[in-house]
């Protein structure tokens, strides 16, 4: 195949899928959607399956049921982008010329770059909830812990799900609340200077986990993981002093970073990251791309939430750009992180690249609230597939 599209879309994840319709409903019509995964994921829902409140199989649907009526997919790998040519290669040796590209390819989770990890992954009570196969092993580990180290980490990278590591330590705690004797040490490993970007939040953040007893560490990396003997190796990355913990289970956020089809073309930062102008989305040197989501250089947290406010943003300037008309869509870096405290209890960060706090409902965002989990478990995720997905919202 040699086929020719007007709009070439790579990923048919959250950002991928939202653009499309955006697009489609905007009247173009040869769109293609290029994505190699059987399934599409409502990803937000895996601290939920891994803290028992949630089941895997309501997070994701087959990746035909969302592709919009109107835009045509191709399941297959994306292996190279030549922006200066506007080709796609893919797996099967096939290519695809493009006028416009919208790239939407998520991140890379580098599992590999934590010593010993790949081999324990799923076993020994090392767990992780950033793979639909392992969320639930998560919750399994969970009800077999009964004392011992609890060890919740977070890398120095970027990450998607920003606060997903806090949150799933939060529910835990409620886990064994009534446990008095033999309760396992809650311990969250941050590789981060600080628990949480907007101050706002990040008291509330510190008060909760100094309510629940959790002891935490900042700038401390998970660097290697020996399952069989149950310890994790750690680097405190101020006085780069390297010492081991026991652990009875481990939930790891592996490092993270963009996938390598970008960093090995011309469209990515110095960083590896789809190289885009903040506002606008359009790609800073190529002006026929554009792009969003987790694999763009957006300085926000990198949240279904900040997609959902980027797509159609993209979609108004692509449109500009097609009719040579100026670029007036503006996104200014809003993005929303909803934060369980325990079963039914919630917090929602909402902010922006000023990283002010931009409240939407009518109270107190940064108290938690037994609505603001509802809305994170039962109305985020409607609003998600019959809303965000068909360019509704
Ligand atoms: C554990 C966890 C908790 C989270 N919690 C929240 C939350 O509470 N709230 C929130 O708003 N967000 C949350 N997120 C983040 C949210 O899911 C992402 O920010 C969002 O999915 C980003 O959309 P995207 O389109 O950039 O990437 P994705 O949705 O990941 O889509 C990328 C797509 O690209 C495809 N792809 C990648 N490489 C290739 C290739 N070479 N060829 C072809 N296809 C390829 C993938 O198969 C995938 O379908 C969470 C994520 C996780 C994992």
């Amino acid at each position: 195949m040699n086929k020719k599209y007007q709009v070439v879309i790579l990923g048919g994840g959250s950002g991928g899928i939202s653009t499309a319709s955006h697009l489609i409903k905007a009247g173009i019509k040869d769109v293609l959607i290029i994505d190699h995964a059987d399934y599409h994921a409502y990803q937000p829902a895996w601290p939920l399956v891994g803290s028992g409140a949630e089941k895997k199989e309501n997070s994701r649907k087959k990746m035909k049921k969302v592709i919009p009526h109107g835009a045509d997919f191709l399941q297959q790998k994306v292996t190279a982008i030549q922006a200066v040519e506007r080709i796609i290669r893919l797996n099967n040796n096939e290519q695809i010329n493009y006028e416009y590209l919208v790239v939407a390819l998520g991140l890379q989770l580098d599992f590999e770059k934590i010593e010993g990890l790949p081999a324990t992954l799923g076993k020994n009570n090392v767990c992780t909830n950033y793979l639909y196969d392992y969320a639930d092993y998560t919750y399994a580990s969970l009800k077999k812990v009964t004392a011992g180290n609890v060890i919740v980490t977070k890398p120095s990278t970027p990450i998607k799900g920003g606060v997903a590591p806090e949150n799933s330590l939060f529910t835990f705690d409620e886990f064994f609340k009534n446990k008095k004797k033999d309760r396992p040490t809650l311990i969250l490993k941050s590789a981060l200077d600080s628990l949480f970007p907007v101050e706002k939040y990040r008291r509330e953040i510190e008060k909760q986990i100094e309510k629940k007893g959790i002891s935490y560490d900042l700038q401390h990396e998970l660097i290697a993981v020996n399952g069989p003997e149950k310890t994790a190796t750690f680097k405190n990355l101020a006085t780069s002093e390297i010492y081991s913990l026991p652990f009875e289970m481990l939930l790891v956020t592996p490092p993270m970073s963009a996938p390598d089809v970008i960093k090995q073309s011309t469209l990515s930062d110095e960083e590896g990251w789809l190289d885009v102008n903040k506002h606008t989305l359009q790609h800073v040197r190529h002006q026929n791309v554009f792009g969003l989501g987790d694999c763009t250089n957006l300085p926000t947290v990198k949240m279904g939430a900040a997609v959902r406010k980027q797509a159609p943003v993209l979609a108004q300037n692509l449109i500009a750009q097609i009719k040579g008309k100026p670029l007036k869509g503006y996104y200014n870096g809003m993005t929303a992180c909803p934060i369980a405290t325990e079963y039914g209890q919630a917090i929602m960060a909402e902010f922006g690249y000023d990283l002010k706090p931009k409240e939407s409902l009518p109270l107190d965002q940064s108290k938690t609230n037994p609505l603001l989990y509802q809305i994170k478990k039962r109305g985020i995720p409607l609003m998600y597939w019959h809303g965000m997905l068909k360019g509704r919202s």
